[in-house]
């Protein structure tokens, strides 16, 4: 019976049969000369989708996030960021490292956004003791949060009224996209635009819930993606038959923008499935990650929790928090089972 049920992240997902289809059947060049037509379209593809002049296909996200932080910043400028964003948190303080930017991260509030008065703040008058406060990036979704599009407004039209650029990091961007759309009973492809229009330059994961294997993209204007460009070759980015990889990337954009619902209704039903449990603490997800604090006498308890449900081949992360993903490759049937692991554990 047991298929592993990996709730870990919407990372592991294997690239389906027509995935693997459209791979083999790519028109491959060599990158580097600009000569790959597979990576091409898919630049051209994403770029008129969130409505930019030109994209650029990198190997990850954190990439991504490198190279534009680098296209916007020079030496001793700095960004302004999220204390738990990925582009401050998670990428080995690339910025300041490859780049010597700085960054000024601030705290989130409950929602997730950075306090407008927090932005304004934190942006430094044109003075030599100060770094140069020259960019505002933002993440969406933040720890599977929407970010409300008025904020979003709001906080970009602050940051173009300051000077400065401004930069998403919209690893999941197809997620806000397609909750947003939920929400408005609008469209996720038009939703991912009206949002990624608010910047300057966004970041999309196709190796996330869209189920590609490897790859990201930049977003922005031919200036700007053409100092990306350097950047990312600088930091040895540039492919050569890359188009194998960019096949993927399209095809997942062609197929699985509109099924992430799917994700957010199984994380739905998996928080739904915790609830009434004594010793936990489900917060109500908004889109495919599903966030568990263990509390009271449970609270130490979750990594014999983990190792509990390994046994029964479902794997997840964390540590007081535990965090569960849904993508691709995880149905109901997997769900409920982790569900009926969780229980049984709580009432053993
Ligand atoms: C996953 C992720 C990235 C980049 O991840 P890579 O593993 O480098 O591709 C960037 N930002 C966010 C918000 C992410 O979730």
């Amino acid at each position: 019976m047991s298929t592993l049920v990996d709730l870990r992240s919407d990372t592991v997902t294997q690239p389906t049969p027509g995935m693997r289809a459209a791979m083999a059947e790519a028109p491959l060049g060599d990158d580097v000369f600009g000569d790959d037509p597979s990576v091409n379209a898919l630049q051209e593809k994403i770029a008129s989708l969130l409505g930019f002049e030109a994209a650029l296909f990198v190997p990850t996200g954190t990439q991504s996030n490198l190279c534009a932080i680098l296209a916007h910043c020079q030496r001793g400028d700095e960004y302004i960021v999220g204390q738990m964003q990925h582009c401050y948190r998670w990428e080995g303080g690339g910025a300041a490292v490859f780049g010597s930017v700085q960054p000024q991260p601030l705290e989130h509030q409950g929602d997730g956004t950075l306090a407008l008065a927090d932005i304004e703040a934190a942006i430094k008058p044109d003075d030599p003791h100060f770094a140069r406060s020259r960019l505002l990036a933002l993440e969406n979704t933040l720890g599977g949060k929407l970010l409300p599009f008025g904020y979003i407004e709001q906080a970009t039209a602050l940051a173009a009224s300051k000077g400065l650029g401004r930069h998403l990091d919209g690893a999941r961007l197809f997620n806000a996209a397609v909750a947003q759309a939920a929400e408005s009973g609008g469209d996720a492809r038009a939703e991912a635009r009206r949002i990624a229009q608010c910047f300057d330059t966004v970041s999309v994961c196709f190796s996330k819930g869209l189920g590609a294997p490897v790859g990201s993209a930049l977003c922005g204007s031919r200036e700007l993606i053409a100092r990306a460009r350097r950047v990312r070759k600088m930091a040895g980015g540039a492919m050569r038959q890359a188009g194998v990889l960019a096949a993927a990337a399209s095809y997942a954009l062609d197929h699985n923008v509109v099924r992430l619902a799917d994700d957010h209704a199984l994380a739905q039903r998996l928080a739904q499935g915790l609830g009434g449990l004594t010793g936990l603490q489900v917060e109500p997800p908004q889109t495919n990650i599903v966030f568990v604090d263990l509390v009271g006498p449970a609270r130490d308890e979750s990594k014999v929790l983990l190792e509990h449900l390994a046994n029964q081949g479902i794997l997840a992360t964390g540590l007081y928090r535990l965090r569960f993903a849904t993508h691709l490759d995880v149905d109901a049937a997997g769900v409920d089972r982790a569900i009926s692991a969780i229980r049984q554990f709580f009432k053993g």
